[in-house]
């Protein structure tokens, strides 16, 4: 295990809350929607709310996520700038795939009466297969369901004709951010980002919706390039990011040309499912830990970001 990531296993609960605070909008389902009805409201900048939880291996536990899904869609109602990501093993991957594919059908066909899209997030690399073969029947019964593909794997251009050939597919394409052995995944960033213009290329070239989920200018910039260069309605493409990443004057610079932009939202209920999310960002983004810590001194605990 590298340094980092010791270190961030060692750190405190607590403190992991408090560094991590930018990346999540609160304890409350009402705390993620106000947030991000503002940032609809001052930029025009789209949401998709995720409940925080992972690994889930209890039924009651399981259950308990599906109901405040259902809850999210109910309060989302009307509002056609949010969306909902979720995790397979936050319903029932680890457990047994067939309970996952029942409890994510229900969301998405909950959220398909209203009109909502669902984007099911993936996971390490042994959750592919199962999470690609969900989507693609669910994919076949409903319009409304996307997922992410990991220019990180090897395997992922190849995944694009195995799982989404014959459907119009909604593709978040992203690095991917488990660490994965060498044997089946690129290493460094550079050849994770050579690999995502190859499945970007892909993508467009199938005529799947895309979304470009990365916060490198320099790549995105490339990636923009690829679409203009194709012609690509904006209706064909979004560009998404992570809440708490400072990249306001790329949003606003993309929001001006008219492009679809769409913020990550997290937010947590029970806070023992969120943290492997929240180590994850931190083993990731260092530099974030100094970023609260000036925030601490500038204006005190109760005025961090996303509170
Ligand atoms: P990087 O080279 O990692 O980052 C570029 C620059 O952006 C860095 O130099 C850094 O300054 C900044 N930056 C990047 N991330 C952060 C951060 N967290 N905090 C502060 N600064 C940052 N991965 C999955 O495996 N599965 C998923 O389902 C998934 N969903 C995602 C959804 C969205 C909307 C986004 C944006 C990412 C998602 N990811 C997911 C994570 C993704 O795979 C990458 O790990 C992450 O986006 C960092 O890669 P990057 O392309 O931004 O490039």
């Amino acid at each position: 295990m590298a340094f980092r990531e010791r270190w961030v296993d060692w750190t405190p609960n607590f403190l992991i809350r408090l560094f991590a605070s930018p990346y999540v909008a609160g304890n409350s389902l009402q705390s993620a929607m106000e947030l991000a009805d503002a940032l609809y409201k001052r930029g025009g900048v789209m949401s998709t709310l995720d409940l925080l939880g992972e690994g889930i291996r209890h039924r009651d536990d399981i259950s308990a996520e599906v109901d405040e899904y259902l809850r999210m869609l109910e309060a989302i109602d009307e509002r056609e700038h949010l969306t909902v990501s979720l995790k397979p093993t936050q319903m029932g991957l680890a457990l047994d795939p067939e309970l996952c594919y029942v409890n994510v059908r229900r969301i998405v066909q909950n959220a398909h009466d209203k009109n909502i899209g669902v984007t099911i997030d993936m996971e390490e690399s042994h959750y592919v297969d199962p999470t690609l073969s969900m989507y693609r029947r669910l994919r076949e019964e409903f319009d409304n369901v996307g997922t992410v593909l990991q220019s990180r794997l090897f395997r992922t251009e190849e995944d694009v004709d195995r799982y989404l050939n014959g459907v119009q597919a909604h593709i978040r394409l992203c690095l991917g951010i488990y660490k994965e052995p060498a044997e089946i995944a690129y290493q460094d960033k550079p050849a994770m980002k050579e690999n995502f213009l190859v499945v970007l290329e892909k993508l467009l070239e199938a005529g799947h919706y895309t979304c470009i989920a990365t916060h490198d200018e320099a790549l995105l910039k490339k990636c923009m390039t690829r679409v203009r260069e194709r012609q690509l309605p904006l209706e064909r493409f979004e560009v998404q990011m992570l809440l708490g990443v400072p990249r306001e004057q790329v949003i606003r610079q993309l929001r001006q040309e008219g492009v679809t932009v769409r913020l990550y939202m997290p937010y947590a209920t029970t806070w023992e499912y969120a943290y492997a999310y929240l180590k994850r960002r931190m083993v990731e983004n260092p530099h974030m830990i100094l970023y609260v810590l000036k925030n601490l001194f500038q204006r005190g605990v109760r005025s961090l970001p996303g509170r």
